[in-house]
C-alpha cells in the first residue's frame, strides 16, 4: 500500500481495522518527506524520532483495544508558529532561531489527545505576514504543481506539504486568508474557523484580533475531521467561545435543497483572472443543479477591506512583536553596548524586511497624532463591513467568491510591488475582518495550476460550510487531481 496516497479518514479506517500499524503508515509518509521535501522544502523541521515514538505508543494503545480518539493515528504537520513542546517555533524568523517551545499549544495537545502523530514543523512567511511564502528567513516554498511558482503565503509549507502528499493533514494560521489562499494556490481544501472557535493559546500573535488556527486537507472530510479535533472553548484562550461544537461529519451530505447562497458582484470586478472568473461561474451552476438557489448582492464596503485589514493588522503587529526583544527569547544580539542598543541590535539583526516594516506602518498609525485618523477609521471601517455580512446573512447561508484573484504566480514576480501583492488578499481579508468562517476548495485546473473557491458562513456555521463544499465535491473531482511531482 502506497500509504501517502490516502486521505486522512482513509488512513484512519486502515489503522482502526488493522490492516497497518500507526507505525508503517507515520514511516511511509517520514520516506515521503525524505523523497520530496528537497524539491517542495516545506519543512523546517522534520521531527522522525518524537513521530516515531508517538506512533509506537499509539500502537500501544490499540493493542490493549482502546480508541485512538477523532485523528485515529493519522500524521500531520504544523505551522511553525504553533506551539509544539520541545520542538523549535521560528515563525520563520531569525529573532526565534534556536527557541524550543516548553509547551504545547491547546490545539497541539488537541491533536495529540485525539491521536494524531506530528511529523514536523512547517515553513511560512516570517511571523505570518505574506502571501507567498517568500518571506521566510529560512527558505523558499515551492508550489508542488509548479515548482518554479509559490505555493501562496503564509501558510505556505502547510498547504505544499498537503498538496504534495507529505502529510495529509496540516494545521495553519489564518489572519488575512493564510490557510485558504495557500489552499487555492495549492489545489487543496482550507479551513478558517469563526473568531473564537479555535484556541489561539500557544499560537504566536501576528493580528489577535483577526488571528484564527485553520485545517489544511486533500478533502472536505478531512478538513472536516481536523476541525473537529482542535475546536471548541479553552479557559487558556478567553476568546474563545462557549457554544457546542456540532459533529461536523454529519454535515458531510449532498442534499443542499433550499439553501440560499449569495454572490457580490463587487468580487468579481476587475482585476479578476478570467480562468478562475470561469471556474468559479462554473461550479455556481454545479450548487444550482443540486438545489440551491443563488443570488446576486451588493457588498460596497469590500473595496475599504483590504485599507482597513493592513492597518488593524500592522497595529497589532507592532504590539505584539513588542516582547521579541533579545532578552527574553531567541537571538540577542552580541555586540550591543548598553541596554537599549541591545534592543534595538537585536531587532534589527533578528526581524526581516517585511517584518520591519509592519512594525513601523503599525506604530505609525498608533501614534498619538495619528490614531484617529488611522487606527480609529480602520475600526469604524471594521464595523461597517461586519455589519453588511449581518445583513446578508439575515437572507442567505452562504456566500461565494473566487478565493484568490489570480493563479499561483512565479517565485520573484510580486516581491518588488507590495501593493500588487497585498490585492492578492482582497477577497479573503474581509472574512478575518467580520469575524465569520470560510472555506477554499479546489473548483478547476487552468494553465496546469488549480483554482479555488471560497464559501463564507455566519458566526459558527462551519457546518453549513461543510455541507455546501461536501455536496459540491461529491458532483466533481476536481480534488482528486493531484501534482506530478
Ligand atoms: N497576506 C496577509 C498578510 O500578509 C495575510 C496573512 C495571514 O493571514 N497571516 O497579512
Amino acid at each position: 500500500m502506497e500509504f501517502s496516497n490516502y486521505k486522512a479518514h482513509e488512513l484512519k479506517d486502515i489503522i482502526a481495522k488493522k490492516e497497518a500499524s500507526v507505525e508503517e503508515v507515520t514511516k511511509a509518509h517520514l520516506d515521503k518527506v525524505e523523497n520530496v521535501d528537497s524539491k517542495v522544502d516545506a519543512f523546517l523541521y522534520v521531527a522522525k524520532e518524537e513521530a516515531l515514538k508517538d506512533a509506537k505508543a499509539l500502537d500501544e494503545k490499540l493493542s490493549k483495544g482502546e480508541e485512538l480518539g477523532i485523528l485515529g493515528g493519522v500524521p500531520l504537520g504544523i505551522k511553525d508558529n504553533i506551539s509544539v513542546k520541545n520542538m523549535q517555533n521560528t515563525c520563520a524568523s531569525k529573532i526565534l532561531q534556536g527557541y524550543i517551545s516548553p509547551y504545547d499549544a491547546t490545539v497541539s495537545e488537541n491533536v495529540k489527545s485525539q491521536g494524531g502523530v506530528i511529523l514536523g514543523k512547517l515553513n511560512m512567511d516570517e511571523f505570518a505576514m505574506g502571501s507567498s511564502t517568500e518571506n521566510s528567513a529560512f527558505k523558499i516554498t515551492r508550489n508542488p504543481w509548479d515548482l518554479d511558482r509559490v505555493p501562496g503565503g503564509s501558510s505556505g509549507g502547510s498547504a505544499a506539504a498537503v498538496a504534495a502528499k507529505e502529510i495529509p493533514l496540516a494545521l495553519g494560521t489564518d489572519t488575512g486568508g493564510s490557510v485558504r489562499q495557500p489552499a487555492s494556490f495549492c489545489g487543496i481544501v482550507g479551513l478558517k474557523p469563526t473568531y473564537g472557535r479555535v484556541s489561539r493559546s500557544g499560537v504566536v500573535a501576528y493580528g489577535s484580533t483577526l488571528d484564527q488556527v485553520g485545517t489544511l486537507g486533500r478533502d472536505v472530510k478531512d478538513c472536516a475531521l481536523l476541525t473537529q479535533a482542535i475546536s471548541g472553548v479553552d479557559h487558556r484562550d478567553f476568546t474563545t467561545v462557549d457554544i457546542e461544537v456540532p459533529n461536523y461529519l454529519d454535515s458531510l451530505k449532498e442534499d443542499i435543497k433550499g439553501k440560499k447562497i449569495a454572490i457580490p458582484t463587487e468580487f468579481f470586478k476587475d482585476g479578476l483572472d478570467e480562468n478562475v472568473k470561469k471556474a468559479v461561474y462554473d461550479a455556481l451552476k454545479v450548487f444550482e443543479a443540486n438545489g440551491a438557489q443563488i443570488k446576486e448582492v451588493s457588498l460596497p464596503l469590500a473595496d475599504y477591506a483590504i485599507s482597513a485589514y493592513y492597518l488593524v493588522a500592522c497595529a497589532e503587529a507592532s504590539s505584539n512583536l513588542a516582547r521579541f526583544d533579545g532578552v527574553r527569547y531567541g537571538h540577542r544580539s552580541a555586540n550591543a553596548e548598553d541596554a537599549t542598543d541591545l534592543y534595538y541590535k537585536s531587532k534589527n539583526e533578528g526581524f526581516g524586511k517585511e517584518v520591519k516594516k509592519r512594525i513601523m506602518l503599525g506604530t505609525y498609525a498608533l501614534s498619538a497624532g495619528y490614531y484617529d485618523a488611522y487606527y480609529k477609521k480602520a475600526l469604524k471601517v471594521r464595523n461597517l463591513i461586519k455589519g453588511e455580512f449581518d445583513e446578508i446573512f439575515k437572507n442567505f447561508d452562504a456566500i461565494i467568491s473566487p478565493t484568490a484573484p489570480t493563479l499561483a504566480y512565479k517565485i520573484g514576480e510580486k516581491t518588488n510591488n507590495a501593493l500588487e501583492m497585498y490585492l492578492g488578499d482582497i477577497y479573503t481579508v474581509p472574512v478575518n475582518i467580520a469575524g465569520i468562517p470560510a472555506i477554499s476548495l479546489p473548483c478547476g485546473i487552468a494553465n496546469g495550476l488549480p483554482v479555488g473557491m471560497q464559501i463564507m458562513g455566519n458566526y459558527f456555521k462551519e457546518d453549513t460550510l461543510f455541507n455546501l463544499a461536501y455536496s459540491y465535491e461529491k458532483s466533481t473531482n476536481w480534488h482528486e487531481m493531484h501534482p506530478n511531482l
